[in-house]
C-alpha cells in the first residue's frame, strides 16, 4: 500500500515495479488523482495564506490539472492500451481464470505479463 502511494505521489512511470507487478490498475489510477487532488488543496490552502486569493486560486487550479488530473488521465490512457494489448496478445485473456481488471491469473493468483504465462499454458479453460 505504501508503494502505491509513493507511486502515485511521484507520478512514477514504468508500467511495472521492480517485483514485476502492474503499477496501474482502474483502482491506482483513480486512488491517485484522489491524493494528489488533496495534496493540491493543501497546498492551495498554504498559497492563500502566504499569497492571498488571487494567488491561490490560479495556481491551485493549474496545479490540479497538471500534478492530478493530467497525470490521471495519461496513465489510464496507458493502463488501456497495455490492456488492450495483453487482451491481444496473450493466452490468458480468453481463459476463465483470468481477470482482466487486476490483469492477473485467478487460480495462480499472480499477474500476468507478456512474458510470464504462470501456468506456462497447462490450465488454461476457455471462457
Ligand atoms: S490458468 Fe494459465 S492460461 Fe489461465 S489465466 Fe492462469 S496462467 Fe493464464
Amino acid at each position: 500500500m505504501l508503494d502505491v502511494l509513493v507511486d502515485q505521489l511521484l507520478v512514477r512511470r514504468g508500467y511495472y515495479d521492480a517485483e514485476g507487478s502492474p503499477r496501474l490498475s482502474m483502482g491506482t489510477i483513480v486512488l491517485g488523482g484522489l491524493i494528489r487532488s488533496f495534496v493540491v488543496i493543501l497546498a492551495g490552502f498554504a498559497i492563500w495564506y502566504y499569497g492571498g486569493i488571487e494567488l491561490s486560486i490560479p495556481l491551485s487550479l493549474a496545479l490540479l490539472w497538471g500534478y492530478a488530473v493530467y497525470p490521471a488521465y495519461r496513465q489510464f490512457v496507458v493502463f488501456s492500451n497495455h490492456t488492450q494489448a495483453l487482451e491481444e496478445e496473450l493466452l490468458c485473456s480468453s481463459c476463465r481464470h483470468y481477470n482482466d481488471s487486476g490483469q492477473f491469473c485467478q487460480l495462480y493468483d499472480e499477474h500476468v505479463r507478456p512474458d510470464y504465462i504462470p501456468c506456462g499454458g497447462d490450465d488454461w479453460e476457455p471462457s
